[in-house]
Formats: structure tokens, sequence, C-alpha cells
């Protein structure tokens, strides 16, 4: 596996309103996007960092997967994946698996900003939930 650099990093968060302004200040960045995933039940904002994204995460639902984390985090938000730019997602997929690496996602799916996602399960990966995302518009 041979990323190109980290997409971006995703960061749970209880409220995108609070969260946005303070990101905003951090990075002395404008959030350029907010988009609803409808399939993970989240709302994400993101912002640039260089050649990498920061993605904000506000679940929609309490059956969200980032509802889950942030309550087991004591309602509170934090750090929840690394997602890494790859060509070639199936073939990594199948190399990740072949590898014995436990995938979440066993075929490529829709992510927010139209990008190819599928994640790696934390269990395999050091613990650090881990996404690899392609860009497909990109020529
Ligand atoms: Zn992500």
């Amino acid at each position: 596996m041979q990323p190109s650099h980290i997409e971006h990093i995703g960061i749970a968060v209880t409220s995108l309103d609070e969260s946005i302004p303070f990101f905003e200040k951090l990075l002395g960045t404008k959030c350029y996007a907010i988009e609803e995933v409808a399939d993970q039940k989240v709302k994400t904002a993101f912002l640039r960092c260089g050649q990498t994204k920061i993605e904000l995460l506000e679940p929609t639902s309490p059956e969200s997967t980032i509802a889950a984390f942030i309550e087991k985090n004591n309602g509170k938000g934090g750090m929840h994946h690394i997602a890494f730019a790859v060509e070639n997602l199936e073939g990594h997929l199948e190399e990740a698996k072949e590898a014995g690496i436990r995938l979440i996602d066993q075929a490529p799916r829709k992510g927010a900003e139209g990008l190819s996602i599928a994640f790696l399960h934390p269990k395999s990966t050091c613990g650090v939930l881990t996404e690899l995302c392609e860009d497909k518009n990109k020529c």
C-alpha cells in the first residue's frame, strides 16, 4: 500500500455550529463545505490544512456510528479516523484482505465530496480506524 498523502483526518463533534468557528480560528481558514452523508447518518464540515483536510463529523441520528463513538467517549467528541488517499481503491482493499487486515467495507462506497471510500477495522490497524479514499474525479 502506498498512499499519496493523508487525505483527511476525521474528528467527531457533538455540534458543528460550535466546532466550526473553533477550527476556523485554529487553522486560520474558513470551512468550505458542509455536507450531509445520509448513508453514514452524519453531517460533515470540511476545512483545509495544506493538502490535508479536516473532516468534522456530527451525528444526525442516535444510530450513527459517530453517535456511538461520542457516547463511548463520555459524551465528548475526539479524533475518530485517519484517511489516506490512494489510487485503485479496489486493488488496495484486495491487498489489505490478503495481508489479513479486517475490512469494514468489502467494497468501495460513496463518501463525502464524491470520493470512493472504504474503512479498515481498527482491530487490524493498531487501534486506529483507517479510511482509504480515492478521488475518481481527478484525472
Ligand atoms: Zn473520513
